[in-house]
């Protein structure tokens, strides 16, 4: 059997992590024929777009790619070719698993959280109205009439959008990814005693879909609170269900507890479509250099692995990948905080990684 696979290196330290991922892959035995796209600046370069339509084609024919990261300039410039990527393939879900792994600086010990993050609305969904735009101008003056609140006429404005389709298939999903993986408890994270329409709304249909799965337990957290619990006991946590921008920065704080984001990876999914992809960003400062963590890239291609039907070859890879880890000796600078000069770069530690491979 041959998976075709759209395969996006992305930029910065993408096509390093990537190409590291990709040859690990091969490397379990599993047959790939993979479909190499760019988006982000390289495709703006050599295709006058962004975005272009035969990525878009690509990936809803082979229903499975594997995607580095991609830059998105800060403040201003072109809006994110990553959530633009996500709206239009209607990829609602992203799916992060965080767990510690022998030997990783990590702050505790045996973390193993699932991170469900809704991908498509709320403040990502890029409804922005520029300071001193004349639709912005009319929107304040809208507001000030329907609501008496007054909104400073220099404002720019962000809409967060929380709408109860959107929250039932996210809540929903977890719900299910909890029975079919044997997982014991949701916690909904939300801001909903001070957004009440907004993520009132989101908590609102938690507890309800709560009630139509009995067998899972159902908690609650506001998101302030659940921040500071997570970094002091991330033990109570098993499923993490939460709207796009604190499940953003929660899973990095996840990230954070198991040793970085070198060893974060990722899942972004529809209900026919799955995007592979690590939760770190492009990290510019060390593109070209051989030296970021291909270790998420690699994890993400072990739930891919998992999703296309080859769980064995996944656990194969995993198992090599966490053997690299406990012993220490072929890994990257972010997992030797105590000796970064002893640190390998990116392609040894695919070449270690493959080395288990062949011994296991
Ligand atoms: P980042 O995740 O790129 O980097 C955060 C920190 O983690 C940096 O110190 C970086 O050096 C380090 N880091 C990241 N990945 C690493 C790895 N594999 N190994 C070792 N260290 C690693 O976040 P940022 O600096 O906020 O963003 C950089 C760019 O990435 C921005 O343009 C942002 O928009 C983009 N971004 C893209 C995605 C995506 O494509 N899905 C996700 C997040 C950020």
């Amino acid at each position: 059997m041959v998976y075709p696979i759209t395969l996006i290196p992305g930029d910065g330290v993408g096509p390093e992590v990537t190409e590291a991922a990709r040859r690990v892959l091969e490397a379990t035995g599993v047959n790939f024929q993979w479909d190499i796209h760019h988006i982000g600046i390289k495709a703006q370069d050599t295709m006058g777009t962004l975005l272009p339509e035969s990525v878009l084609e690509s990936i809803r024919q082979n229903k499975v790619a594997l995607k580095g990261p991609v830059t998105t300039p800060v403040g201003s410039g072109f809006r994110s070719v990553n959530v633009t990527l996500r709206n239009k393939l209607e990829l609602y879900s992203c799916l992060r698993p965080c767990k510690t792994y022998t030997g990783a600086p990590s702050l505790h010990k045996d973390v193993d959280i699932i991170i469900v993050r809704e991908n498509m609305e709320d403040l990502y969904s890029g409804i922005e109205f520029e300071k001193g735009a004349p639709e912005t101008t009319r929107l304040i003056e809208m507001i000030s009439e329907a609501k008496q609140t007054a909104v400073s006429a220099d404002s720019g404005i962000s809409i967060k959008v929380i709408s109860e389709m959107g929250s039932k298939r996210i809540v929903k999903f977890a719900f299910e990814y909890a029975r079919t993986h044997n997982r014991k408890r949701v916690t909904a994270v939300h801001k909903a005693n001070i957004m009440k329409f907004s993520d009132g709304l989101f908590l609102f249909i938690a507890r309800e879909i709560a009630k139509e799965y009995p067998d899972i337990e159902f908690e609650d957290r506001i998101i302030d609170n659940m921040t500071m619990q997570m970094v002091q006991k991330p033990y109570q946590f098993d499923i993490v269900v939460t709207t796009n921008l604190y499940g953003d920065i929660l899973s990095d704080l996840c990230a954070g507890l198991i040793g970085g984001l070198g060893l974060a990876p990722g899942a972004n999914l529809s209900n026919e479509i799955a995007v592979f992809e690590a939760t770190h960003g492009s990290a510019p400062k060390y593109e070209g250099l051989n030296k970021a963590n291909p270790m998420a890239m690699m994890l993400s291609g072990v739930m891919m692995l998992r999703h296309i039907g080859e769980g064995k070859c996944a656990d194969n890879l995993e198992t090599a990948i966490s053997e690299v880890i406990a012993e220490g000796n072929n890994v990257t600078y972010d997992l030797k905080p105590e000796s970064p000069d002893d640190a390998v770069g990116t392609s040894q530690v695919a070449d270690a990684v493959i080395e288990k491979l062949k011994n296991n």
